[in-house]
């Protein structure tokens, strides 16, 4: 793991509990175990416990961002998908939550009990889910698992079994135009389904700079237009410093127009904003981190102008 940027008097401040859960909201693996595809992260922003099924060990995306934590695609070899093994890698695991095992398990032992409940189980990995052919089978199974444990939980009032978690998907927004993808968010998403998708630019300009798509702008927009027209949408924004340059006030600006364009195609499909800086060094040097004050200027300035929630990661 790259080198985080993380404040040491705060952490050593903290107590072993408060401890035990920044290092696993630190922890970005996707290795679990002998898994290939499942994994799980304490997440802050799923508020608990989300099972992760990455698709992409191989690294393949549609995006090049500067960002990435992943690094680049060249140099991984390509990885067939094995459709059984990813559903059973994640029966095994929900069964293993459910067991109670988990929540005793390596470190996540050590992190207070209501931040490992099971939130989600979401399609996120190390490169772009909706790029590969498997993915409508595998979001038919995932909501196969979803509507079986339902079943197992109804009505429960045990607070580490809750009668249901949620179905993601993150996104990069680049296949959601496709009549196939929709497709499969409709069985995915049909029951407590939310997508998690990038919108990290105002103009093309940036968005060139940032994400390093060969896909055009204007088809992320209309992607995001499309996909919040059906389904539930948490915006999720990068903001970072790229060979010391930042979004300048011209591009916040466009990046507004943008999100409101989005937010009046549904707006009661829209769930929130997250924005977010770089937390750990990238696989693209001269990307860094921006202040907590930047952050908070963008926040401000979405909440001026839209009647939404945003959160700072
Ligand atoms: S979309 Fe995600 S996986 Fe793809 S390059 Fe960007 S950050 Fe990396």
């Amino acid at each position: 793991m790259g080198k985080t940027y993380q404040n040491d008097s705060i952490f050593s401040s903290m107590t072993e509990q408060e401890k035990a859960l920044v290092a696993a909201w630190s922890d970005h693996s996707r290795m679990w175990k002998d898994n290939k595809w499942v994994y799980p992260v304490i997440s802050r922003r799923a508020g608990g416990l989300s099972i992760g099924v990455n698709l992409n060990p191989d690294h393949k995306c549609s995006f090049a961002c500067a960002y990435c934590q992943s690094g680049p695609q060249d140099g991984h070899p390509s990885v067939p998908i094995d459709v059984d093994e990813v559903e059973k890698e994640l029966r095994n695991f929900v069964e293993f939550y459910e067991s109670g095992e988990f929540a005793k398990c390596d470190f996540f032992g050590k992190v207070a009990e209501d931040k490992k409940i099971i939130k989600d189980l979401c399609l996120s990995g190390d490169g772009e889910s909706t790029i590969v052919k498997e993915f409508p089978e595998v979001c038919r199974r995932m909501r196969q698992i979803q509507k079986e444990y339902q079943a197992r939980h109804e009505g429960s009032s045990d607070p580490q079994n809750p009668a249901s978690f949620k179905l993601r998907l993150i996104t990069n927004a680049s296949q959601l135009g496709r009549d196939s993808v929709e497709d499969a968010l409709s069985t995915l998403l049909e029951n407590d389904g939310e997508i998690w998708a990038k919108l990290d630019a105002g103009t093309e300009e940036w968005y060139r700079k940032i994400n390093r798509s060969p896909v055009k702008f204007e088809t992320i927009l209309a992607n995001l237009k499309k996909a919040i027209s059906c389904h539930p949408i948490c915006i999720q924004t990068m903001l970072c410093s790229i060979r010391g340059e930042i979004p300048g006030e011209t591009e916040i600006l466009h990046y507004l127009e943008n999100l409101e364009q989005v937010y009046r195609t549904r707006p009661e499909h829209f769930v929130e904003v997250q924005l977010y800086t770089v937390i750990r060094q990238t696989a693209t040097p001269d990307v860094f981190p921006l202040e907590k004050e930047f952050m908070e200027q963008v926040a401000k300035k979405i909440t001026d102008s839209l009647p939404v929630k945003v959160r700072i990661f």
